[in-house]
């Protein structure tokens, strides 16, 4: 289940200093050391052991021809539609402006759950600013300081509350979920309609706002999947098809819901940072990755083309690039069975478990030879390691010293894992614990 939560107000009441906030900022720092290209307006939040993904609305331009008030309301617009949550920040020092009741205005006709945030409640004598916002109609204000943190471990308390509840999972078949992402116009349709028929395109959007995916079945040539088709939704999305946040939106949810994702490059075009951008959402959802460069038919090949278009795109997702990518022309039915074959061999991948012996017979003699280098005139010693009961693959390496095992030498873990078992196309996570 997809839980997005949408930050809207005007500019300068502090979004992106609770988007900040809320994806941590450490995190954020840790992305740019290994060097990995980051939406700088969509994260991650984890509470109390649940998580939810944040989208600051203000990050992105829609129409740059709009005025600004157009262009808040779209956004505004957007959130609404798409959004689960929303988060209205207003400034608790800057009384109601006639945008934010432009905005508390169309709030209040959705039917969304919204939570008023007067922000900026640095010190206690402004929690009595706080009471003129009422007459914005949303309920109680939470008043939060984003800049020092004050009051978001209530909010968060609040959001993950309002939070739906874990359906009790419906009988869970043991075969992958599939979502076939990227831009607009790279032929995910066409993919989506090669494997399921093009019937599978005039399902009719289900009026309303239910925005249930469709998982279609998929069970021929001894592969079986389902693909997550958000076929329903996918007329009215037309209409905004090329706007970044809707497309962000879009995929996040498709990401969430799936196992393994298929994302789709237009080999005809470069690799752009929305490419990057979605790429990275499937990894930090830590789902499965099999990368399709389609229209291969577009390009005009020499002898090593698809050799230098592959280490180009791998120094693009580096430091991930364990990942099967796959030159297809859909019109031609090029490739296509081994996107489909790759689909189940990832997905076998994020499976895989390694027995705790095993993992320790094979990591502590490279350990041994190569261990993590000394800091501060300090010996690390990892003396075992196992993989955790999680989802996705991730191991745990047991030191006297954690806090002074650097990224490279997680990475070099990393690297010694995937050479040895086929963790092809599946992110991994790297733990280092006090023993
Ligand atoms: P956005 O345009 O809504 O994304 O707003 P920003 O997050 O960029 O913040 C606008 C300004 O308000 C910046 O100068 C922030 O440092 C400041 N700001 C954000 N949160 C707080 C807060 O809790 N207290 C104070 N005093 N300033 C804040
Ligand atoms: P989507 O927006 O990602 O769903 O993309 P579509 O499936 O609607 O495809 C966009 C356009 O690209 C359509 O005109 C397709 O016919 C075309 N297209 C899709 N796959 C290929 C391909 O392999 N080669 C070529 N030349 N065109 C393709």
């Amino acid at each position: 289940m997809a839980n997005i939560v949408a930050i809207v107000g005007r500019p300068n009441v502090g979004k992106s200093t609770l988007f900040n906030r809320l994806v941590g900022m450490r995190k954020a720092i840790v992305d740019e050391t290994a060097g990995v290209t980051r939406d700088r307006h969509y994260g991650k939040c984890e509470w109390n052991g649940k998580d939810f993904s944040v989208i600051d609305t203000g990050g992105y331009t829609i129409n740059s021809d709009d005025t600004f008030e157009m262009e808040i309301r779209r956004q505004v617009e957007l959130a609404v539609d798409e959004a689960d949550i929303i988060l209205f920040v207003v400034d608790v020092m800057g009384g109601i402006t006639d945008y934010d009741a432009a905005i508390a205005e169309m709030l209040r006709k959705s039917k969304k759950k919204v939570f008023l945030v007067t922000n900026k409640v640095d010190n206690n004598d402004r929690i009595y600013f706080s009471a003129e916002f009422y007459a914005l109609g949303l309920g109680d204000p939470y008043n939060i300081s984003s800049a020092s943190g004050f009051g978001t471990g209530d909010l968060l308390d609040a959001v993950i509350e309002s939070l739906p509840k874990e359906e009790s999972p419906v009988e869970e078949l043991d075969i992958p979920k599939v979502a076939i992402v990227g831009r607009p116009n790279v032929g995910k349709s066409s993919l989506t309609n090669a494997l399921l028929g093009e019937e599978r395109n005039i399902v009719t959007p289900i009026s309303g706002t239910t925005r249930d995916s469709i998982h279609t079945r998929y069970n021929k040539f001894g592969q079986d999947f389902f693909l997550i088709d958000t076929a329903g939704l996918r007329k009215k999305g037309k209409v905004h098809e090329d706007i970044e946040f809707y497309s962000v939106m879009r995929s996040i949810r498709t990401i969430e819901e799936s196992d393994v994702c298929v994302l789709m490059l237009d080999a005809s075009q470069g690799i752009e940072a929305q490419d990057l951008n979605i790429f990275n959402l499937i990894v930090r959802n830590k789902k499965g990755v099999v990368v399709v460069v389609n229209k291969w038919d577009l390009v005009a090949k020499e002898n090593n083309t698809m050799k230098e278009y592959t280490d180009n795109l791998k120094k693009r997702i580096a430091p991930f690039t364990d990942v099967p990518i796959i030159f297809t022309s859909v019109v031609n039915k090029q490739r296509v069975f081994d996107v489909i074959q790759q689909i189940s061999v990832v997905y076998e991948n994020r499976k895989r478990r390694i027995p705790t012996a095993r993992l320790n017979e094979f990591f502590l003699p490279i350990i041994e030879d190569t261990p993590p280098p000394a800091n501060k005139g300090k010996y690390i010693k990892i003396k075992f390691v196992t993989q955790l009961p999680t989802q996705t693959p991730s191991f745990a390496f047991f030191a006297n010293l954690p806090q002074y095992v650097r990224e490279p030498y997680k990475r070099f873990l990393e690297n010694k894992l995937r050479e040895n078992y086929d963790f092809k196309g599946v992110p991994i996570q790297i733990y280092i614990r006090e023993k």
